[in-house]
């Protein structure tokens, strides 16, 4: 297909700009995890410019939600799909995450993924104790979230996930016109290297109450969800200062912020 054809044939709706610069399909596979032989899961193989790298070196088991490229995909690779090097599961990636379907064995996720939902497939693949690494091509506003480390502007709830279970740096930028259709925002690609788990619904809710105003006071957003003086007393036990922001302290600050107020997120 021609790249006006297929600047036609993608789907908005399912954030369909396709990677057509091999340049940066070089560059991510050279930003790979290469020290093992793990099984790599691909969110969104699309037309399967990626996917054909991908499975020269790696076993891959894939997701993409559009019927019409699960059936495009399955002909371009019957001999891969045959020989058992690749498999295509047609849906939506998160269903089969939610129904622990996705992949019960350790595995690296690899992915140019959809914009619009890009933060909740980071976040279940930072929760799910098999994915051992994230190596995401996202919104570039995005990529700097989870990778803004402390006293950084960007630094976020994002950021304190991110570097609860792992390291998270941004390798490259892409600009627009490496994809077709040419997305309106610059990409940029973004590892997170995992060597924890952590898993807790309470420690997110807290930080949403932690960054729910990022240029407001630390204290001040978080007594709009607990007692004052309590979380004045945690502060001074732990040596935070009263007038800190929420992106001037660590993500352990964070952690032992939450262990001091934890009972107030049980069971929320
Ligand atoms: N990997 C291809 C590339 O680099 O050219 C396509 C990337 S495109 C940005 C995102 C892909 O994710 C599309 O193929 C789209 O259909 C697919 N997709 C969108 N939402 C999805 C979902 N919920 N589950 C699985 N795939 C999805």
């Amino acid at each position: 297909m021609i790249n006006s054809d297929l600047a036609k044939f993608a789907n908005k709706k399912f954030g369909q700009n396709f990677l057509k610069d091999e340049s940066y399909i070089d560059k991510i596979i050279q930003s790979m995890p290469n020290n093992d032989t793990l099984r790599v899961v691909e969110i969104g193989p699309g037309l399967g410019d990626l996917t054909k790298v991908l499975v020269q070196n790696k076993n891959v088991v894939a997701f993409e939600i559009d019927k019409r490229l699960c059936e495009h995909l399955s002909l371009t690779f019957k001999q891969e799909i045959l020989e058992k090097k690749l498999l295509i599961n047609c849906g939506d990636v998160l269903t089969y995450w939610q129904k622990g379907e996705l992949l019960n064995e350790p595995y690296h996720l690899i992915a140019n993924l959809p914009y619009y939902i890009a933060t909740p497939i980071i976040l279940k693949a930072l929760e799910d104790t098999q994915c051992q690494s994230i190596l995401v091509m996202v919104q570039k506003e995005v990529a700097k979230k989870f990778a803004a480390n402390p006293k950084e502007k960007e630094f976020s709830a994002l950021s304190v996930l991110a570097s609860t279970v792992g390291t998270a740096k941004i390798c490259f930028e892409v600009p627009p016109e490496a994809f077709v259709p040419q997305p309106k925002v610059t990409s940029a690609v973004l590892m997170i290297d995992k060597n924890r788990s952590w898993q807790s619904k309470e420690f997110e809710q807290f930080l949403r109450h932690a960054f729910a105003q990022p240029r407001k006071k630390l204290m001040s957003n978080l007594s709009s969800a607990i007692d004052k003086e309590r979380v004045k007393e945690v502060f001074i036990k732990l040596g935070i200062p009263d007038n800190i922001r929420p992106h001037e302290i660590t993500t352990d600050d964070y952690h032992k912020i939450y262990l001091n107020l934890k009972d107030y997120f049980d069971g929320k």
